[in-house]
């Protein structure tokens, strides 16, 4: 058996706040690393685990024990195609778990992954052409060129964290008037959920 061993920052059931799965329960996997410096990142993803697969979804099972429907674990960063693959996903599956990933989508992403959200930055240069949902800061600059970028069946505005209510309704507005677009918010902070 491999002793591969992934760096990970944290381990942590909530609930999921953004995007298409809003509201569901799942393990969130955060890996360590990134091959972006987005300005106004405020995530920490350093390194304080170091662990095999199989220990991976050993605490995702302890935070989520098996219930008999479909389980939700999402791989994110930091930036997780820098490091899953598919010995990861291929474990997540043996024990069950959905698996879906949050990437910056400047890198492929493994197989075995069951739900892609890509959430590309300002500036970078996704390789990434295909997502099942596509989550896009907005930051007052049109996001359409994402549009030509990559296909996707939901694409979704979410507004800049650290902007309150003013973005907010700026990005509430833009939907309004370009209603392929779909509001994402970060609900599990308004929860009072990590
Ligand atoms: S891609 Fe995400 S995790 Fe990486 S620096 Fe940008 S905001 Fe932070």
């Amino acid at each position: 058996m491999s002793a591969r061993k992934y760096n990970i920052s944290e381990i942590f059931f909530s609930l999921q706040g953004e995007g298409f799965h809003t509201g569901l329960p799942a393990v969130f996997v955060r890996m360590s690393g990134c091959d972006l410096h987005c300005p106004w990142c405020d995530t920490d993803f350093s390194t304080r685990l170091t662990l095999t697969a199989g220990a991976i979804a050993a605490e995702a099972d302890r935070l989520y024990p098996p219930y008999g429907g479909t389980r939700l674990l999402v791989l994110t960063g930091g930036e997780p195609t820098l490091q899953a693959d598919e010995e990861l996903t291929g474990t997540l599956h043996g024990h069950g778990f959905s698996i879906c990933i949050e990437t910056n989508g400047t890198r492929p992403v493994p197989h075995g992954i069951d739900w892609v959200t890509c959430s590309p930055k300002a500036g970078s240069a996704p390789v990434l052409t295909e997502a099942d949902e596509v989550k896009v800061v907005y930051t007052g600059d049109s996001p359409e060129h994402w549009r030509q970028k990559i296909k996707a069946p939901h694409w979704l505005l979410q507004p800049l964290d650290n902007n309150g209510l003013q973005n907010t309704q700026e990005t509430v507005a833009y939907i309004l008037k370009h209603p392929e677009w779909r509001l994402s918010l970060q609900t599990h902070k308004a929860a009072g959920f990590k």
